[in-house]
């Protein structure tokens, strides 16, 4: 549709303007810098940062129902840079103009609700929205989107050139990271530090492919992000971790997106994730915050972020119940499926902290919740979900089986609707799948297969046939007949057909 068709009071916002006011904000001391410069943690007392927009308020002069539809009219505008994240331009980024707007396809991830059969061994009603469908294949893209377009904003403005951006990584992080930097080339490089082996092949196959040096370092993702601090505070590197707060803000187009997808009723809703290195559950919590306080949603939804016992230093310290009596304690992990979530110090614990509390004051009663699971339960969770027709992740199944544990202890009821992240596709984690199906699991994990979830392939080569075709070497007609039909009938009687008649 053309705008002049729009309506006359939606036309005016519905392309978005450069605008707002943003500044880093400390949450240690709560002093504001100027975001001219790239900064990952405050120059003043080394604390994290958020973005906050000073001129916040003048969002407000639009009313909440306006902003729904501005939102609904700019999903039929078919110009790219409104196309991703950047719909919620006045929430995501305000300053950055469309044209810097790098767009790979990211966002707007499909909501797939349960089948029946699976709904019912859930308990509740329950949809997945698949953030494994973004163009790297996990939600990270959402982050990265806003980091990189950010920065090539100020390489168009000239104000830096020849960035050589840099990430430690589960698997995901850098996998986006690289592929977004691929695009900017030549003004952007990407190297990239994993821990040894502890990412998995599909995973490391993506920064390879898409050009980044990619370094493996001894030890779990905790060692690695030590190593790329260490680099950020010495060298003149953009940082693309989620310490970034860059990231934070366009990975809150998640919580956007469930707004607009279930028309901003978020009352009875129960927004479930998987934490890690705990960014993508601020930005929830940031984003359902900025919409209730623009009236774009009239209540907050429930968060729940699940981790594994393997990796649960956020479920750890929410399990104190008195607030004054919390203490941070980082864990060592021990391997986990969930195994982009596998952080034992999260590096947005302040953010995480500073957040919970204001949600909660906001929802004016307790709305984010904790819930640990077992390596078993997140496993035997995803097959399950998958086995119905989803392509949850192993986090996704961590997701589903933390939503269990809070419909257990009451945290959440089955009157209530959820929407449950698998944070990446499936495919990246098919090794664990495969260790299910062939019982191969190390010890660490303490995995069993349920024999009903077990599945696999069927070598078919009946012993009665002498020749098989091979590739370049087909049979003649005879015997290819004969191997049709001995190789037909093997697979009938497997399956237990019955002749047509
Ligand atoms: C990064 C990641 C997580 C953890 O997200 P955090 O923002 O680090 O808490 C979970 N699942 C997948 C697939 C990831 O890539
Ligand atoms: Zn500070």
């Amino acid at each position: 549709m053309r705008t002049d068709q729009f309506p006359e009071t939606i036309r005016p916002h519905l392309i978005p303007e450069p605008g707002g006011d943003l500044v880093y904000r400390c949450l240690g001391c709560q002093t504001e810098h100027g975001i001219e410069s790239l900064l990952y943690t405050c120059p003043d007392c080394g604390q994290v940062l958020l973005l906050h927009d000073r001129n916040f308020d003048r969002l407000k002069a639009i009313d909440g129902e306006t902003w729904q539809q501005i939102f609904d009219y700019r999903r039929m505008l078919k110009i790219p840079a409104v196309k991703g994240i950047y719909r919620y331009h006045e929430f995501i980024g305000p300053v950055v103009p469309l044209d810097s707007v790098v767009y790979l396809g990211e966002g707007h991830t499909p909501v797939v609700e349960a089948n029946g059969t699976l709904q019912e061994k859930a308990g509740i009603r329950f949809f997945y929205k698949n953030d494994g469908q973004n163009p790297s294949a996990s939600f990270k893209d959402r982050g990265m989107a806003s980091a990189l377009s950010y920065i090539n904003f100020l390489i168009r403005q000239g104000l830096v050139d020849q960035v050589l951006s840099i990430c430690a990584s589960t698997g995901d992080t850098s996998a986006a990271a690289a592929l977004y930097a691929a695009y900017l080339k030549p003004h952007i490089k990407s190297a990239v530090l994993l821990p040894h082996k502890k990412v998995t092949p599909q995973q490391l196959s993506q920064p390879l492919g898409s050009g980044a040096d990619v370094f493996e370092i001894p030890g779990v993702f905790d060692d690695c992000m030590k190593v790329v601090e260490a680099l950020s505070e010495t060298y003149n590197v953009a940082l693309l971790n989620s310490k970034n707060a860059w990231r934070i803000l366009g990975q809150e187009s998640y919580s956007y997106e469930i707004a607009q997808e279930f028309e901003y009723a978020m009352a009875d809703k129960v927004v479930v994730v998987p934490i890690g290195n705990a960014g993508n559950i601020t930005a929830v919590m940031n984003g359902f915050l900025k919409f209730h306080e623009t009236g774009i949603i009239d209540a907050l939804p429930k968060i729940l972020g699940v981790q594994s016992v393997h990796a649960n230093p956020v479920f750890e310290y929410y399990s104190e119940p008195e607030a004054e009596k919390r203490r941070f304690v980082p864990m060592t992990v021990k391997p986990s499926v969930a195994q982009a979530a596998m952080i034992g110090n999260p590096v947005s614990m302040p953010r995480v902290i500073h957040l919970v509390d204001r949600y909660n004051r906001a929802a004016g009663t307790p709305r984010v919740f904790f819930a640990e699971v077992t390596e078993q339960d997140i496993m035997d969770w995803q097959l399950t979900a998958n086995r119905n027709g989803h392509i949850a992740c192993t986090h996704g199944g961590e997701s589903l089986a933390g939503l269990q544990v809070a419909l257990k202890n009451g945290a959440v009821t089955s009157s209530e609707t959820a929407i449950v992240d698998s944070t990446a596709h499936a495919l990246k984690f098919s090794g664990f799948q495969d260790m299910y199906f062939q019982n191969s699991f190390p010890d660490g994990y303490a995995v069993q297969p349920d024999p009903a979830l077990v599945n696999g392939p069927r070598y078919v080569h009946p012993p009665t046939l002498k020749q098989v075709p091979a590739p370049g070497k087909p049979l003649d007609p005879e015997a290819f007949a004969v191997f049709v039909k001995a190789v037909s009938d093997q697979i009938a009687g497997d399956l237990g057909l019955k002749k047509r008649t």
